[in-house]
């Protein structure tokens, strides 16, 4: 095996010749293809070349933060709970020491409008920003699959002299170190996922002893290990291309105010090389080097105008303004701006259209953070019990079988009472009082209200209970209580 060679060792340190020498990927042919298809309809495998620039940098410190938060937060506990677990089998979702259950509906509304907005405001200020800073796939891709990648087959240029080399033992043995060692990181990856739904330790623990009864949660890090390896290892750019539906959105998101990664054309054009340029060609600043074309992940020549297939990360820029400080040219030919600024008008961040989201935003992330904050510390419901609507008592009286579901919301054991307020001259048994309910739990008991037979009123009397907790917790309910017609609804 070859040493080890850093893509920007060589390559970074020479841009003008590589650019010269070597260009990479041919751009689309006029009938607008995808960069990454050949005229006859075949992958082409792309091998960009890294140029280790500002915003190289800020996106790399930016995936190891997300990837260590990633990897790490199954590991820290708070409250008695590891920091986010959604655990599935008991129905409730743990995030940093509050419990949530099914039953915090206005919560999840509130959470996924938020998301829905906030995405729809980071698409519409940003445009594709998450794409090359944030989304697992470039986070991943770009920062820990390709590495491995280079570090056991050099740079792009001996990448693809690999691919294209005849099978040797040489090529088996390259081939096979990496995909072992993507297979192992894709390994860890997966059983970190899975362990937000079960627990890194009780998934550790279980799969160790007794694996058979932890059959689902291996086939699932089998199933997101295998998916993981295929996305990162062979389908990659055309997860961005083709199959990601945050690219489509990103064209009714946009609009003239949206940031984006541009060439300047009248600056750049006419794109003359470097060998070409004689006394009397007129030349724009683009050297037509191609170094952007080759450090895109994606393929895109970016110089063709804005295109679906740009996601955003900015390697052409870094790539450019390489060139550009070589050529000793001011940096920026490649920039962020957007299709006003380029018309010569000036960017704007707040329009009606941020602003509106922005609104939106301020609605759904308060009215979460209000209902979050102001959330009870247990959650009392009641349900009708037993197969009869109500029974008639010997003595006159009507009774109802109730179940009261109590959802302890503290990481605390709580005492829970309940009285009856009304009707008057009703009796409540309770069949487990005070309800004891242990951190974070689920207790129903059984409880029977009697209400005398001329409380009903059309069939129906309301009861209004008080529940009441050893921590403070005080709640009042209402219950409408089934019985006979004929009743003088309680009055004399
Ligand atoms: S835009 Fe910059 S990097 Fe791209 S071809 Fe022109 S000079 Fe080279
Ligand atoms: S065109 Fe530039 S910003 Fe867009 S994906 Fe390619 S390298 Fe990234």
């Amino acid at each position: 095996m070859e040493p080890a060679e850093t893509t920007t060792a060589r390559e970074a340190a020479m841009p003008l010749e590589i650019a010269r020498e070597a260009p990479v990927f041919d751009i689309a042919p006029e009938e607008e293809l995808l960069y990454s298809l050949s005229a006859d309809g075949r992958r082409k495998f792309m091998h960009p070349v890294i140029h280790k620039g500002r915003y190289w940098r800020i996106r790399r410190a930016i995936a190891y933060v997300l990837a260590a938060v990633f990897l790490g937060l199954p590991h820290v506990w708070v409250g008695g709970h590891p920091a986010v677990m959604f655990d599935i089998a008991n129905r409730r979702s743990h995030v940093f020491g509050a419990t949530f259950y099914p039953t915090d509906t206005l919560i999840l509304v509130s959470l996924g409008f938020g998301v829905i907005v906030t995405v729809f405001f980071v698409a519409s200020a940003f445009g594709r920003m998450w794409c090359g800073y944030s989304c697992p796939q470039t986070v991943w891709l770009e920062f820990f699959f390709r590495p491995i990648e280079a570090f056991l087959e050099g740079g792009p240029y001996k990448q693809r002299k690999l691919d294209n080399a005849p099978w040797s033992t040489r090529k088996v043995a390259i081939k096979t170190a990496k995909w072992a060692a993507w297979t192992a990181l894709a390994l860890l990856m997966s059983t970190t996922f899975v362990a937000y739904f079960t627990g890194w330790g009780p998934l550790v623990r279980g799969v160790a002893t007794n694996p058979l009864a932890w059959a689902g949660p291996l086939f699932a890090i089998a199933l997101v290990t295998a998916a993981i390896v295929f996305d990162f290892g062979w389908f990659r750019d055309q997860m961005c291309t083709i199959a990601c539906p945050y690219g489509r959105l990103q064209n009714v998101l946009s609009d003239e105010d949206t940031i984006l990664v541009a060439y300047d054309e009248k600056r750049g054009d006419p794109k003359v090389k470097l060998k070409d340029r004689v006394e009397g060609v007129r030349a724009g600043d683009c050297i037509d080097c191609r170094a952007c074309v080759n450090a895109c992940p994606t393929g895109t020549d970016i110089r063709r105008g804005l295109q679906p297939e740009c996601i955003g990360t900015a390697q052409c820029i870094d790539a450019c303004n390489e060139v550009m400080t070589a050529q000793r040219k001011p940096i920026g030919l490649i920039r962020y701006t957007s299709e006003r600024e380029q018309k010569g008008g000036a960017r704007r961040l707040w329009r009606p259209r941020t602003l509106a989201y922005l609104a939106l935003m301020a609605v759904a992330w308060g009215t979460l953070g209000t209902l979050v904050l102001t959330r009870g510390e247990a959650l009392v419901e009641i349900v009708r019990g037993g197969r009869e609507a109500y029974r008639l008592l010997p003595g006159g009286e009507v009774a109802n079988q109730q179940r009261v579901r109590v959802t302890n919301q503290v990481a605390e054991t709580q005492r829970i009472t309940i009285e009856l307020l009304h009707p008057a001259g009703a009796r409540l048994i309770v069949a487990e009082s005070p309800i004891v309910v242990a951190p974070n739990a689920v207790t129903t008991v059984n409880v029977v209200t009697t209400v005398p037979r001329s409380a009903f009123n059309d069939g129906q009397v309301t009861a209004r209970y008080l529940v009441r907790s050893d921590r403070g917790f005080r709640k009042e309910m209402e219950f409408m209580l089934l019985g006979p017609f004929g009743g003088t609804g309680g009055r004399p």
